[in-house]
């Protein structure tokens, strides 16, 4: 989907450019990144709130939606795909999901093509363990990864042929996932700041939906709100 746009946009995306600055004025914005200066009559930020705050703002922002990014931490995951040459466990009767607390890895699911031309199994680690295990080699996660499956479905889980990884704590410009979530007392004091554009800041991402927060559908609908928002001050 996100592909699909970008290719229709061309050249109005520019990718590897972080946002390092934005300043506003009576005129309009000006968005500094590393490739260079954007001047706009309004913005969006579509970061999650607490990536948004490491952005430099001039003038700086009203102290209620500072504190509001101040107080949206992230979570910690870990996401996990093991090819294999075909799914060997449903050969044995099993359906690939596993949902256990006797290994460090999981919850597993099936994720190969329903005729089981190739196999695959696609896996998560979140919260505390995550954060310790998001630090470590990253050829002890693999080992601990495959150590984990083969304990359900045998040591053909020792010989995947491909191994792919993502540990969003780590990821420079995710720093976590699934969503960035409000610590207690954030609903009640801060949550008008969410959404309330900061004179020709506009502000969208999942976190900002009004449904479907932390999911794809709520990203596509904050977006939607938010270019309609600002369709309206045009
Ligand atoms: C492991 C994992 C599994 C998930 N599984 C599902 C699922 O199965 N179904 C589902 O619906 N959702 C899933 N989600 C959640 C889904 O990915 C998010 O809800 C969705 O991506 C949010 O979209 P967004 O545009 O709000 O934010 P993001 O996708 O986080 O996009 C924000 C963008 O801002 C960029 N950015 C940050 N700072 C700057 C900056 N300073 N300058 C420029 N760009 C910046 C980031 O690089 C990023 O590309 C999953 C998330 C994770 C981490």
């Amino acid at each position: 989907l996100a592909a699909k746009m970008a290719h229709d946009l061309g050249n109005a995306v520019v990718l590897g450019a972080p946002v390092r600055s934005i300043e506003q004025d009576d005129a309009g914005v000006v968005v500094t990144t590393a490739k260079g200066h954007w001047r706009a009559r309004r913005v969006i930020v579509t970061a999650p709130p607490p990536l948004a705050s490491r952005i430099v703002y001039t003038p700086a922002l009203p102290a209620l939606r500072d504190g509001l990014t101040q107080r949206m931490p992230l979570g910690c995951v870990i996401k996990v795909h093991v090819a294999y040459a075909r799914p060997f466990w449903r050969e044995a009767g099993y359906t690939g999901q596993v949902l256990s607390d006797r290994t460090v890895f999981g919850p597993w699911f099936d994720h190969s093509p329903l005729h089981g031309s190739t196999g695959g199994l696609v896996g998560f680690l979140c919260g505390g363990p995550a954060q310790q295990w998001a630090d470590r080699p990253a050829a002890d996660r693999r080992a601990q990864v495959l150590k984990d499956i083969a304990i359900y479905f045998g040591d053909a889980a020792l010989t995947p042929i491909d191994y792919i990884e993502e540990v969003w704590t780590k990821a420079p410009l995710h720093r976590g996932g699934y969503v960035a979530s409000p610590t207690p007392g954030v609903m009640t004091a801060f949550w008008p700041a969410l959404r309330e554009p900061v004179g020709r800041i506009h502000w969208s991402g999942t976190e900002t939906a009004g449904a479907w927060v932390g999911y794809i559908e709520g990203a596509i609908r904050s977006g939607e709100r938010a270019a309609d928002e600002v369709a309206g001050k045009l």
